[in-house]
């Protein structure tokens, strides 16, 4: 018979304790991969909170596309090691989380796009991961059901093909990270806002939460969109910006796209899920605004830059839209690890409009920081202190999702 109820709860609700060792603020995908490769690594009294429901951030908006094309000597190590864990994680956590490696196609529509593309795919190369630059032959063969605008302005006349690229099902993961942290020890707290970070001697000391204080050690900020507003309630100032981005998907249609397709030139991504339905996304909204809205204009610029590459999508409607915060850095790469002056105070944001693929390496290498006090190498280059270094990490080409702001 239907199931309506699971016999056993994803994870407990448990009492409120006066005291943990480690306190992560925000119960996204990166605050409960966190929690998960702590209890993996034995540290014990871990609470996670969240204002909200577990996952209901920019975690449940995300389109979830998981790379590791990108352009840095920094970003790419990084990213690389997220998609390996990726592919390892259904496994790892007993959860069917629907990772499908179809491969992504980044569209170069004029010569300057194919130079920086072809830069990328060297990088890339270079690093041990799988890119390629095609021309048009290969890219019809890939994609028959795109036009490649022969004739017309912004002609597609190269890609960068990137086989490891792939879609997964984002709230499967975020609630696999969630059982596997629960199973591992830690307390998961959704509806518990952090509304203050007390601080004594140089040190954090505990959070004030809509349900009473409570003491903590360590204090983990990992609430993206909201992670400027957390950290200013520990003194912390971060460079960031909020932005909604928007997406939408389409009714399902039968299959017809097996790959992720990405238009810097012409601002929007597609691809089809599963279930036929067509997802469409683009850059984040031009202005910094906190608004969880959609609106029509963005959603004719997606359709319309979409019809200019699949004109086969004319008369197909669309079903949903909707839009999550990122929380954009000025280098479009992401801060993670611990803040110079404020001991016990960790860092996981600026996870902008790519951070859904980073989580479990941010997760595992965050973790490791906390269990031991040492930063893996791997984060080392994504400091806070980079912006007053003037170190930046320079992602602007490759993390935006189609577009450069
Ligand atoms: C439309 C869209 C498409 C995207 N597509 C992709 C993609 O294809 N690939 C990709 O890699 N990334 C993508 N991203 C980005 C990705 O979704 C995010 O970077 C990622 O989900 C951030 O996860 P998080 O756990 O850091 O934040 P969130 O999931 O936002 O979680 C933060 C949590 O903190 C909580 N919180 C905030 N303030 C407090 C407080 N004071 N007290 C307690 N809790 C608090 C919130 O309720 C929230 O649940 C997309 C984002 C959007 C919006």
């Amino acid at each position: 018979m239907f199931q309506l109820f699971r016999k056993n709860r994803m994870w407990r609700a448990r009492p409120l304790k006066s005291r943990y060792r480690v306190v992560i603020i925000g119960g996204g995908v990166h605050g409960l991969s966190t929690a998960y490769y702590l209890t993996k690594l034995g540290v014990k009294d871990i609470a996670v909170f969240d204002k909200g429901y577990l996952g209901g951030g920019a975690s449940a908006r995300t389109t979830a596309i998981i790379r590791s094309n990108y352009l840095t000597p920094e970003g790419i190590p990084f990213f690389d090691q997220s998609v390996k864990l990726y592919e390892g994680l259904a496994k790892e956590l007993n959860f069917n989380l629907l990772f499908n490696q179809m491969g992504r196609l980044d569209l170069g529509h004029t010569d300057a796009a194919v130079y920086a593309l072809r830069m990328r795919t060297e990088f890339n190369r270079i690093l041990g991961v799988d890119s390629r630059m095609i021309g048009p032959a290969e890219i019809k063969r890939l994609v028959p059901s795109m036009t490649l605008r022969e004739g017309l302005p912004y002609p597609i006349i190269g890609a960068l093909y990137h086989p490891p690229c792939g879609v997964i099902r984002h709230d499967a993961v975020v609630w696999g990270f969630g059982r596997g942290a629960d199973r591992g020890g830690a307390e998961l707290h959704p509806f518990t806002a952090v509304t203050a970070i007390d601080r004594a001697n140089g040190r954090v000391t505990g959070v004030e939460t809509g349900r009473g204080r409570v003491e903590a050690e360590i204090v983990l900020n990992a609430t993206a969109g909201w992670s400027s507003d957390v950290a200013r309630l520990a003194g912390v100032d971060l460079p960031l910006t909020t932005h909604p981005l928007q997406a939408m998907v389409t009714e399902p249609l039968k299959p017809f796209l097996d790959k992720t397709i990405s238009s810097a030139n012409l601002h929007a991504y597609v691809y089809q899920t599963d279930r036929g339905e067509v997802v469409i996304g683009g850059g984040v909204d031009p202005y910094p605004s906190y608004s969880m809205r959609s609106a029509l204009l963005p959603m004719e610029q997606l359709a319309g830059h979409t019809l200019e590459m699949f004109p086969c999508l004319s008369n197909v409607k669309v079903l949903r839209q909707w839009a999550g915060l990122c929380d954009m850095t000025p280098d479009y790469a992401p801060i993670m690890g611990a803040v110079d002056g404020l001991d016990g105070f960790i860092l996981s944001c600026g996870w902008g409009s790519w951070g859904f693929k980073a989580a479990p390496a941010a997760g595992r290498n965050i973790a490791a920081l906390i269990a031991t006090g040492n930063t893996p190498d791997i984060i080392k280059p994504f400091a806070l202190s980079r912006f007053h270094q003037g170190r930046l990490v320079n992602e602007r080409a490759a993390a935006p999702a189609a577009a450069i702001h």
